[in-house]
């Protein structure tokens, strides 16, 4: 065959392919990851677990989450195609490994690694426990209330207000910009993860809300660990409210059922939640076992 009709063959090959089966060749070309600037520093990074963002000032670039070691290598890639600056500083806004698993590829390349410190605990335990301490980068610097770092015209401050997702969840406030990473503080119309294993506790994490919202002003602008599909990674002040109000559904309908005397195995075949019908994902059960564990809690 020559190589003339190789190609109109070719091109009548893929004009014969389904809408569907062209898709999966585009994204077999694709990359698999998805970068979305916020601003003309700032901007975030989706692939595979929390969502990441980073900031590329003139003193160095920052980034904030790490996914797992093959997104954060795709990710220091990209940014080293957009940025000649070094790496100044890895923040990690909660321990759990779709987070904070992806450090490990910046070591010997960022200057520092920050989180709370009990995210710090979290992670060691986390990693002994899974017998993985050779694949982490713990933090180097760990702080408890605040934290904040100028980053030439940007400063970057770190808040802490106690049991949420987790013991050691961090807000990431880009203050110039006024963009606040949220971490897995939200879950946008996606069912959350409850560590209470690591001190998550869904009453406080209202509260924890309350205060982001009476912290931040009403132009600022969030980003979410995870969204659900067809919802975006980012949102307002009005997704906080969506979220804190969710949660206070989840409890009011699991203690409802514990009133009206069902079981725990009856109350988790619950497929919706009442008020909270825009959270319609897979993980229902992840919540309402939380929510039991907790109101059943002998304090
Ligand atoms: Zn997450
Ligand atoms: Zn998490």
């Amino acid at each position: 065959m020559n190589r003339r009709s190789f190609i109109n063959q070719s091109a009548f090959a893929v004009g014969a392919l389904t809408v569907a089966q062209k898709g999966i060749l585009s994204s077999f070309f694709e990359d698999p990851w998805k970068i979305t600037m916020l601003t003309g520093e700032i901007g975030i990074f989706e692939e595979r677990g929390g969502t990441i963002a980073f900031l590329l000032s003139k003193k160095g670039i920052v980034v904030v989450d790490s996914q797992f070691p093959d997104q954060s290598k795709h990710l220091i890639d990209e940014l080293k195609k957009k940025s000649e600056k070094p790496f100044k500083l890895l923040i990690n806004t909660h321990h759990h490994g779709d987070h904070s698993a992806g450090n490990i590829s910046f070591k010997g390349i960022v200057d520092h690694v920050l989180a709370h410190a009990n995210s710090k605990i979290n992670q060691e335990n986390s990693a002994k426990k899974n017998n993985s301490e050779d694949k982490q980068l713990y933090p180097d610097q760990t702080y408890t209330d605040t934290w904040c770092e100028k980053f030439d015209n940007e400063e970057i401050c770190l808040s802490y207000h106690g049991a949420a997702h987790t013991n050691g969840d961090s807000f990431i406030h880009f203050r110039h910009a006024n963009i606040v990473h949220c971490g897995d503080l939200l879950f946008n119309r996606k069912h959350p993860v409850v560590d209470r294993g690591a001190g998550a506790n869904m009453k406080h994490w209202m509260e924890v809300l309350d205060k982001a919202l009476a912290k931040f002003d009403s132009k600022t602008q969030y980003i979410f660990g995870h969204a659900g599909p067809g919802y975006k990674v980012n949102g307002t002040a009005d997704d906080l409210h969506k979220f804190r109000d969710y949660l206070g559904h989840v409890l009011k309908f699991v203690e409802g059922e514990i009133k009206a005397g069902k079981t725990k195995e009856e109350i988790l075949k619950a497929t919706i939640i009442p008020g909270g019908e825009d959270w319609m994902t897979d993980g229902i059960q992840r919540p309402l076992t939380a929510a039991y564990d907790e109101l059943t809690a002998k304090s």
